[in-house]
C-alpha cells in the first residue's frame, strides 16, 4: 500500500474530505427528491449501512423546495447534484445544503458560475466539480465538438483522459479567480482503465480531494468487479479521499461494498464483524455453502468486529483459519469450535449454526466488558484431531464438552 497522498482538506458539513481524514463513503439515494418521506428513509437506512455523505438530485424546483424538510431530518451531510441549472444550485445553497456538486460539461456560463461560487463563499458550502466521460465533449460548438472527436478518433484513451484533465483546468481557474478553494474533484468514466488514468492524472496535477468513481457500473453482480479493480487499484496507490459506487440496485449495496473495500485495504476498522469462510473442495462433507450464508445473516446482528471463520475441514483449515476469534471447523456429522485458539465444543451438524452463533455473541459479549481483546493478530490454531469420515476410516477424538 502507497501512503496516502496529502491533500488540501475540505469540510461537508462536518465530515472532513481529504488531508487526513479517513476516506469517506458516499452514495446516492434514487428517490425523487421531493418525495419528502420516501427520501429521508433511503437517507437513514444509507447511514445505518455506513454512509457517511448522501447526494441527491435537484433536476426540479420541487426538489429544491423539499431541502430543508429533508435536511433537518437528515442524519449525515448532503450534496445538492447540480446538472443544467444553476438556479437549483443556488436554491440548494439557501436551504443550507453540504455541498453542491457541478458538471463543468453543463454549466459553462461564466457569470452562471460565478453566482454559486459567491453563493458558496457566502455559506461556507463547498463545491465538488465533477467531469464524467459522457459529458465531457462539447455539444454545443459544432467545430470544437468536431476538433475534439478527430482528436478522439486518433488515441481515444489518452485523449480523453487529457480532456477531462483541460476541463477541470479550465473550469479551475474560475475557481481560482474567486479565490475560492472549498473543492473537490472527480473524473468519473464507465471504463474501470480510464478511471484508474483519469485519477492517476489528476491526483499529480491537483493538490485538491479526489472523489472516486467509476459511473453506470451496471448490477451489484458486474459492476462489483469493475467498480473494485478501478476503486481498489487508486486507493492501494494513496490516491482518493472519498469513494461512492454506483449501481443499478438499492444503494445500500454501494455502501456496503464501499465500506468492505476501504476495510480490505486497511483504510477503514472494522466496526462488524468479519467473515472468513474456505471456499470447499472434494474434502467437504457437509453443506458448507448454506452454512455459512447462514452464519453471514445471524453476524449481522453482532456489531463488534469479532473476526469468524467457518472451514469445511481440518486439513488447511486451521492455517487458513488464524488470527479468528471463533472458528468452527466441520466435518462429516460434527464441528469442532474454536475461541481465540481454543477448543471449547464439539457439536453435531445441526448444532452447528446455533452454537457458533452463541460462542459468537459470548466473546462479543465479552470483548464489550473489556474482558478480552479482539485478535487483530494471528492466533494460533492447533490442528484438531480428525473428524469422522463417512466410511469411518479415520480415527475421531472429540473433546467432551
Ligand atoms: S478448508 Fe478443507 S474443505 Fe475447505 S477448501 Fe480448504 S481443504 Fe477444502
Amino acid at each position: 500500500m502507497t501512503p496516502r497522498r496529502k491533500t488540501h482538506q475540505i469540510n461537508v458539513g462536518g465530515v472532513l474530505i481529504g488531508g487526513d481524514a479517513p476516506v469517506a463513503i458516499q452514495s446516492m439515494t434514487s428517490t425523487y427528491t421531493y418525495e419528502i418521506d420516501k427520501t429521508v428513509e433511503q437517507i437513514r437506512n444509507l447511514a445505518e449501512a455506513g454512509c457517511d455523505v448522501v447526494r441527491v438530485a435537484v433536476p426540479k424546483k420541487e426538489d429544491t423546495d423539499a431541502l430543508p424538510a429533508i435536511l433537518e431530518q437528515s442524519p449525515i451531510p448532503i450534496v445538492a447534484d447540480v446538472h443544467y441549472h444553476f438556479e437549483r444550485a443556488l436554491e440548494a445553497i439557501d436551504a443550507g445544503i453540504h455541498k453542491i456538486r457541478l458538471n463543468p460539461g453543463n454549466i459553462k456560463d461564466r457569470k452562471q458560475v460565478d453566482r454559486v461560487i459567491a453563493a458558496c463563499k457566502d455559506h461556507g458550502t463547498p463545491i465538488r466539480v465533477g467531469v464524467n466521460e459522457g459529458s465531457v465533449v462539447e455539444r454545443q460548438d459544432k467545430d470544437l465538438r468536431a476538433a475534439q472527436q478527430q482528436q478522439l478518433s486518433e488515441n481515444p484513451r489518452e485523449r480523453l483522459v487529457q480532456l477531462m484533465i483541460h476541463t477541470l483546468e479550465d473550469y479551475l481557474r474560475i475557481f481560482d479567480e474567486n479565490d475560492f478553494r472549498d473543492v473537490c474533484l472527480s473524473l468519473k468514466s464507465i471504463d474501470p482503465t480510464i478511471v484508474i488514468d483519469a485519477y492517476r492524472a489528476a491526483s499529480e496535477r491537483f493538490d485538491l480531494p479526489l472523489h472516486l468513481g467509476l459511473t453506470h457500473a451496471g448490477p451489484p453482480e458486474t459492476g462489483r468487479i469493475r467498480s473494485i479493480a478501478s476503486l481498489g487499484t487508486l486507493l492501494a496507490e494513496g490516491i482518493g479521499d472519498t469513494v461512492r459506487i454506483s449501481y443499478a440496485a438499492d444503494p445500500v449495496y454501494e455502501v456496503e461494498d464501499a465500506k468492505e473495500l476501504l476495510c480490505s485495504l486497511g483504510l477503514r476498522n472494522r466496526v462488524e464483524p468479519e467473515l472468513i469462510a474456505c471456499p470447499t473442495c472434494g474434502r467437504i462433507e457437509i453443506d458448507l455453502i448454506q452454512l455459512v450464508a447462514d452464519v453471514r445473516q445471524k453476524l449481522a446482528t453482532i456489531k463488534t468486529p469479532v473476526k469468524v471463520a467457518v472451514m469445511g475441514c481440518v486439513v488447511n483449515g486451521p492455517g487458513e483459519a488464524e488470527g479468528a476469534d471463533v472458528a468452527i471447523f466441520a466435518g462429516k456429522g460434527r464441528g469442532i469450535i474454536y475461541v481465540q485458539g481454543e477448543q471449547t465444543r464439539t457439536v453435531t451438524e445441526a448444532e452447528m449454526m446455533d452454537a457458533l452463533y452463541e460462542e459468537c455473541l459470548d466473546f462479543a459479549a465479552r470483548v464489550e466488558r473489556g474482558e478480552v481483546e479482539l485478535s487483530n493478530a494471528a492466533v494460533n490454531i492447533a490442528p484438531p484431531d480428525p473428524l469422522p469420515r463417512s466410511d469411518g476410516s479415520i480415527p475421531l477424538t472429540v473433546v467432551k464438552n
